[in-house]
């Protein structure tokens, strides 16, 4: 019955593959393997080199060595504190070695006496050679006699396989999917590439990855499939782009000096000269009859904010709307409430529209949007709504545009005829997300501060110093600074984390009772909200509770001390967000997480990263590396590709390979009509379909 929907190609169900069958096939759809083209692609970990087996004499203490030996005892010690320890000892002619495994009670039955294994890893000495955890494969009795390379060649791809299923058991499976299905697999790059890359073609590449005669032929093979996955997804970032900047505005918004002068006069202060750089970018892009794709990325406190302003005035003079979006109310509300009495002065009328506005508010809102009475609308998602059409929407701005998805963006752009786009963030992307999240955008970059800016100390502290922590509060508040406790709102147990804020605030004001203290969450009421951060921003308050509705954007220069409390609960990149909340005034900041001394604790080494180090940028690279790129984003409709085989941070040479080469590509030959390009349209068309529909939308 089931053979019905039997295919004959390598898009076969992996289950009816020789060698693999219904139970295997539950272990590798686990692992994303559905069909044999997935078994196929499957790219080996690493590899293990066995022309390097050496005798157990000859393991050298401290490097990596791999033995081929006979186990002659087996037992399973149970610790103190219940864990079991898998203990084996292996000869061969010239010596044995110990090797044990923790934490792996699937290992329990595995290793019998007599049995033939391999193993590789470090060695260690330890009253005798030993290894820890290493890697190791048991070699079929009756292959064991001559020697153990006769079944699978001397180098061994180990691959990321789900528990329980060994190494030998896709060996074979392999084999035979290479053998019965590799004809069907088409070259997926031109030739030129191929050979500019010294590249095997795909057939070579497939083979070379699974069953390699030298390491080296096994890295080149990986590199391949590494290189074709990032060319691809470069070459599409590229249509989009050459698409993006084609599109016909068909209006120009060059700046007229009516408004945007007048900006500068109401500003208490002089833009720098990195401001002054990135304006003039902008200006340029806006003085197209292309739209405007523009990432300006500064971190926490470096002024973004007036840049936008000035960019939609720019749009205003030139009688078009701005659209300024942003992804929390607090944050909307505050734009709003620092710039619309300014720009009302020199005759430019805002409007704010959230979640929480009042229908009948919005109701005139959207009219006077419509009618063109409205020039720049601060809002947050709600923003998005079908009902909001615009008269003419010319600029389209993101503020903490990492908070939104590729589908919100697309929306927000819907609403004008190809308007200019400006996204902002502060949470810096470094070059290898840029290139693949944001490839399609220009970039500017806002890399100094304004002027007379201070450091803010950062510390990690213990329950313990409590304490001490409320003592220097009161100082502060002797200084006539302010502060801010932030405790984590995490969305999974928002009610008991929202009780703790709570609680918090009940303390901090019983502890701080001659001071005004204020409590902020997602839950209160937009008007209670507003006028809380008011009173706030006018020091009427001297402490603020809050939970992270503030982690993004907001700007209260005299607040110089910010408490953390959990900050393990928090990734690096939301504490520098955070964090950047202080230190936006004249005076030394401090920011205080309040965590736990536990040096094994996972997030121990994080937090003592986070307390010696302020560079956004280095903090963003550090979490990649703790977080992986998904969770970089903190979002989880952050757009980013699902890389299948590349990664990007080891492979980042690559990734910069396929991107000049895709860029190239598209500037020789952007339709991708020449006949040596036939190839690159048949694969886009066949392979990476999926990703041009996520193209068309950004
Ligand atoms: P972010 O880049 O984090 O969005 P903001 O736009 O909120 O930063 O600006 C942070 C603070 O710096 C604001 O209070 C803003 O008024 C102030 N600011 C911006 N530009 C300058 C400047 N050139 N000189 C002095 N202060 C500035
Ligand atoms: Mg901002």
């Amino acid at each position: 019955m089931k053979y019905e929907k039997f295919k004959s190609g390598p898009e076969t169900d992996i289950q009816f593959l020789k060698g693999i069958g219904p139970k295997r096939a539950v272990r590798l759809n686990k692992i994303g393997i559905r069909t044999i083209n997935d078994l196929l692609f499957l790219v080996p970990r690493r590899y293990i080199d066995r022309t390097k087996l050496v005798k157990i004499r000859d393991l050298i203490t401290q490097t990596e060595g791999t033995i081929y030996g006979k186990v002659i005892a087996s037992d399973v010690k149970r610790t103190k504190n219940y864990r079991d320890i898998i203990r084996i000892v292996v000869g061969d002619e010239s010596g044995i070695l110990e090797a044990i495994w923790f934490n792996r009670p699937d290992l329990k039955l595995t290793f019998k006496i007599n049995q033939h294994v391999i193993l590789s890893g470090d060695i260690t000495y330890y009253g005798h050679k030993q290894m820890v955890n290493p890697y190791y494969e048991i070699i079929p009795e009756e292959k064991s006699d001559d020697s153990p390379f006769v079944y699978t060649g001397s180098i061994v791809p180990i691959y990321p396989l789900t528990e329980g299923l060994s190494l030998w058991e896709i060996r074979r499976p392999m084999q035979n999917a290479i053998n019965l299905y590799l004809n069907y697999l088409n070259e997926t790059l031109p030739k030129y590439l191929l050979d500019k890359h010294k590249f095997d073609d795909i057939r070579s590449a497939i083979t070379n990855l699974h069953f390699p005669k030298t390491i080296e032929q096994a890295q080149n093979a990986r590199a391949r499939l590494v290189y074709e996955e990032l060319f691809y997804l470069e070459l599409i970032l590229a249509l989009r782009k050459l698409l993006a900047t084609h599109e016909k505005k068909s209006r120009a918004l060059i700046e007229k000096g009516n408004l945007t002068s007048k900006l500068l006069h109401l500003l208490p202060f002089k833009l720098t000269q990195g401001q002054n750089k990135v304006l003039h970018e902008i200006k340029t892009d806006l003085a197209r009859e292309s739209s405007m794709n523009r990432l300006l990325q500064g971190d926490v406190g470096s002024g973004k904010t007036v840049i936008a302003i000035y960019a939609s005035l720019i749009a205003i003079e030139n009688n078009y709307q701005t659209a300024f979006m942003a992804p929390t109310e607090i944050l909307a509300e505050q734009h709003y409430l620092v710039w619309h009495e300014r720009l009302n002065k020199i005759g430019v009328n805002t409007c704010l529209l959230t979640g929480s506005t009042k229908a009948k508010d919005k109701k005139k809102h959207l009219d006077k949007i419509e009618k063109g009475m409205i020039h720049l609308v601060f809002g947050t998602h709600a923003l998005l709504e079908e009902k909001i059409k615009f008269h003419q929407l010319g600029l389209a701005i993101i503020d903490e545009q990492h908070r939104f998805g590729v589908m919100q963006r697309a929306t927000l752009l819907n609403k004008g005829v190809n308007p200019d786009f400006l996204v902002m963030t502060a949470t810096p992307i470094p070059r290898t997300l840029q290139m693949t999240l944001y490839g399609d955008l220009d970039v500017s970059i806002l890399s100094e501060k304004p002027p007379g800016r201070k450091r803010i100390i950062t510390r990690l502290v213990t329950n313990d110093d409590r304490e001490k922590v409320y003592q220097f509060i009161q100082e502060k508040f002797n200084e006539m600074q302010q502060v801010y406790i932030v405790c984590p709102l995490i969305e999974e147990s928002e009610k008991l984390d929202l009780a703790s804020a709570i609680k918090t605030y009940e303390d901090i004001k019983s502890i701080f009772s001659n001071n005004k203290v204020g409590l902020v969450h997602g839950r209160l009421k937009s008007a209670d909200r507003i006028m809380i951060m008011e009173e706030f921003r006018q020091h009427r308050l001297d402490i603020l509770v809050t939970t992270t509705v503030i982690e993004v954007g907001v700007d209260i220069p005299n607040a110089t001390v910010m408490v953390i409390e959990h900050p393990e609960r928090f990734g690096l990149a939301q504490l520098h967000q955070l964090r950047g909340r202080i230190g936006r005034g004249v005076q030394v900041s401090y920011c205080i997480l309040i965590g736990s001394d536990n040096k094994f604790s996972p997030a121990y080494e994080r937090l003592r990263f986070f307390e010696k180090n302020d560079d956004g940028f280095i903090l963003a690279e550090k979490d990649l590396e703790f977080r992986g790129p998904g969770e970089i984003l903190g979002t989880r409709q952050h757009g980013l590709p699902d890389l299948k085989i590349a990664d990007l941070q080891q492979d980042r040479h690559i990734l910069f390979q396929a991107r000049d080469d895709a860029f190239d590509l598209i500037r020789h030959d952007p339709n991708l009509t020449q006949s040596e390009n036939n190839i690159i349209q048949k694969t886009i068309n066949n392979k990476y379909k999926d990703r041009i529909d996520l193209a068309s939308v950004g």
